[in-house]
């Protein structure tokens, strides 16, 4: 048997295995990163040359690589990402290659721009009016393209195209046309307090120093922690380094985006869901190529090509959605770090409220900490106040309360703005029938539809079914008894819309407003005041400034508690505090206003009080006790198929070599809360393991022993943050 000695480990952005061993032709010089085509069964796909030794492959079997495409090759650090992220989450390295490479058009090289010229040296040759036209146009030295040239001459393409066969001009290639300009990184940002100023330097220097640094940058909102960021980031661009924000909701940061462009003189390379399918690729390729500077995105801008990133920055890192949930399922804020590990540069994890996992590596003296306690200018901290709705609350049917009512009406009066908040989409979450109890529910979840009466439809939260409302009860067919449940943002808004009827109020909400011209507007409508209320879920609670909001009313505080999450009070007081944040942030002070029926209750107490140390270390020591996060190791693993039987069955079967010893403990099987999901049938195992333990290498054994049939899928969430 004889063997091709030149052969190379090729990464597909495909599901499948580690790679595949392919032949490197011999006309083809072929390095570790280079983006090349291959055969795969019938057909061609794109595909990485990898790090991993390549595999013998008897000559007879061995394919060869087609093509080495016009692109930059993947630098190194992005290839050990990859591998990184890969084995963290139990996913396979060619779905977690899918999410870098993820624009295939970007692999192939831009088309040229062919632009026009005189020859200077032009042969004699007949004229026309057309024709002269074109030459007088092109006088002035400037090559234009045919389009151009075309339409300042006053001519048809045809004009060119024989004034170039009659070689009276020539053709040349121009390179692409740059998209992004270059952030101006000269101009000085404002003069920092004492405080802004150590965290700035201390970040400056980080970036110098080009080794890993984590910091956490913490501060109530509006102390000036963007502008302390910038700073790291102006030291990158003078370094001729990349930078990379991490926002969430990165569709809404209009007034980001503009602090930016004031700062810096040009917008920054954008990376969401919602871009086009050019400017997907122009972006990618802009990256790659080192052309765009600073990219602000959302979590999947960790896995565009960087091949010289000086700093990352996560903003409002202890929100929950830079938790991927689907597909390979990680944690953005968790694989940033990584990222700046495998890199070598620095990370500021920033927030008002950064989550205990982060304290946690604060307090063991891994990360940094930087404090900015004061808002800028000195401006107040909003008043707190509790309603006790089981003494206080509104009459039944009415959700809001005397007090918040009365305090609505003074902020009005004085011209001011105000938020009502309350984390609820659509008009009821629950329609019921009040002749025989029955509950409107999604025929493929075990979720309660819910009803968004300004579609004028029923809606499934977890899984988009939408139906119109029933004239009639589905189970006992009583006409006009369906009744609807509690309180959404509609429903608020039509309470509010009779008590205030003069006033001007907006829903804002996902479904509401998701496209960043939307936001914009309605920014722009709140800082020009025609906008008197805001009636928003957690979408209007990050980072907006509003200069004349000053009224704050949280409709229904209690709302996160309940649940049984690991981090229900974490995130309840996260939310609640930047909820409150929004309210008096420039001269006027701020006032906010808690409806609850259990103001006796940490959370809520903590928030009132602005004791936010004490609460903090209660919650720590409680996880502590339980040996849960930051202080134990959770793994999740929902078990899922259609059919129910067969889920079951698996199940047990996994049960019966589930690891269990005095390192890891599996909790369950048991149903899932939302026990049926898209039609699947989903029941969970909860692993708790010790910080130390491989649980990942645990997992795998397991899971790869067991036999599981081809229609259920066991879907692995390492470092859970919904229980559901
Ligand atoms: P945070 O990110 O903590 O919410 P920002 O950086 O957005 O705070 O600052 C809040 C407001 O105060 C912004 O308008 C910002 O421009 C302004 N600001 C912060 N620090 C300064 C400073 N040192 N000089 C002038 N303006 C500042
Ligand atoms: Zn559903």
């Amino acid at each position: 048997m004889t063997t091709v000695s030149n052969t190379v480990t090729v990464l597909l952005p495909l599901p499948l295995g580690n790679g595949y061993t392919y032949g490197i032709p011999d006309a083809l010089d072929l390095g570790r990163g280079d983006i090349v085509s291959v055969p795969l069964g019938q057909r061609q796909v794109n595909g990485v040359g990898w790090d991993r030794e390549p595999e013998d492959v008897t000559p007879e079997k061995l394919k060869f690589i087609s093509a080495k495409l016009d692109s930059p090759p993947l630098p190194r650090v992005s290839r050990e990402f990859v591998d990184w992220v890969a084995a963290y989450n139990l996913a396979s390295p060619g779905a977690v290659l899918r999410m870098v490479i993820s624009v295939p058009a970007a692999l192939e090289p831009p088309k040229p721009r062919i632009a026009y010229a005189l020859n200077t040296n032009p042969p004699a040759c007949r004229t026309t009016a057309a024709r002269e036209r074109v030459l007088t146009v092109l006088k002035d030295g400037l090559p234009r393209s045919g389009q151009e040239l075309a339409l300042e001459a006053g001519t048809g393409p045809s004009v060119i195209k024989g004034l170039v066969e009659a070689n009276m001009l020539i053709k040349l290639t121009l390179p692409p046309a740059p998209h992004f300009a270059n952030p101006d990184w000269h101009a000085p940002g404002p003069t920092l307090s004492a405080e802004q100023a150590t965290a700035a330097t201390a970040m400056r220097q980080h970036v110098l120093d080009s080794a890993f640094q984590p910091s956490v940058l913490e501060g109530v909102p509006g102390s000036g922690k963007t502008e302390v960021y910038l700073e790291a980031i102006s030291e990158a661009l003078a370094s001729d380094k990349q930078a990379l924000v991490l926002l969430p909701e990165i569709a809404l940061s209009a007034q980001w985006l503009e602090r930016f462009r004031e700062r810096f003189g040009c917008a920054p390379a954008l990376w969401h869901s919602d871009l086009t399918g050019v400017q997907r690729r122009t972006t990618w390729r802009a990256v790659a190529s080192g052309e765009a500077k600073v990219v602000v995105g959302a979590r999947s801008a960790l896995f565009l090509p960087y091949p010289d990133l000086g700093v990352i920055v996560i903003d409002e890192e202890h929100d929950g959605s830079f938790k991927q949930e689907e597909g390979v399922v990680y944690n953005a804020r968790d694989m940033g770090v990584v990222r700046a590990s495998l890199g070598s540069i620095p990370v500021a994890l920033v927030s008002a409220t950064p989550s205990l996992e982060t304290m946690q590596n604060v307090a063991e003296g891994r990360y940094k900490h930087f404090n900015l306690p004061a808002r800028h200018g000195g401006a107040a901290l909003p008043d707190i106040l509790r309603v006790d709705m089981r003494v206080a609350g509104p009459e039944r049917g009415k959700w809001l309360s005397p007090d918040l009512v009365n305090t609505l009406n003074e902020t009005f009066l004085r011209g001011e703005q105000a938020l009502l908040f309350l984390n609820r989409r659509g008009y009821a979450p629950l329609t019921l029938c009040r002749a025989c109890g029955f509950r409107l529910q999604c025929p493929q979840c075990s979720t309660w539809l819910v009803e968004h009466r300004l579609l004028g439809r029923l809606q499934c939260h977890q899984c988009g079914y939408a139906a119109k409302m029933p004239q009639a009860c589905p189970d006992c067919g009583a006409k006009d008894k369906l009744t609807a449940c509690g309180p959404g943002v509609e429903r608020l808004a039509e309470e509010v819309d009779e008590i205030f009827p003069s006033i001007e109020s907006r829903i804002v909400a996902s479904d509401t407003l998701h496209r960043p011209g939307q936001a914009a507007e309605l920014v722009r409508e709140i800082e020009s005041r025609k906008i008197d209320l805001l009636i928003g879920t957690q979408i209007i609670s990050k980072g907006y400034h509003f200069p004349y909001l000053t009224l704050v009313g949280v409709v229904d505080a209690d709302l996160g508690l309940s649940g049984g999450d690991l981090r229900a009070s974490e995130r309840t007081y996260q939310l609640l505090y930047q909820v409150a944040g929004r309210a008096g942030r420039a001269e006027r002070p701020g006032r906010v206003i808690l409806q609850t029926y259990m103001p006796d209750h940490p959370v809520i107490e903590a928030i009132s009080t602005g004791d936010r140390e004490e609460f903090l270390s209660a919650e720590a020591q409680d996880r502590k006790d339980n040996m849960m996060p930051p202080f134990g190791r959770l793994v999740g693993i929902i078990v899922s198929g259609a059919d129910e039987a067969a889920v079951e069955q698996a199940v047990k079967a996994l049960n019966q070599t589930a690891p269990r010893d005095n390192k890891i403990q599996t909790l369950g099987p048991a149903e899932a809360p939302i026990k049926l999901l898209r039609g699947r049938h989903r029941r969970r195992f909860l692993l708790k393991a010790r910080k130390n333990v491989n649980i990942q290498a645990i997992i795998r054994r397991w899971l790869s022993t067991a036999q599981i049939p081809r229609k259920i899928r066991v879907h692995v969430d390492i470092d859970p943050y919904t229980f559901l």
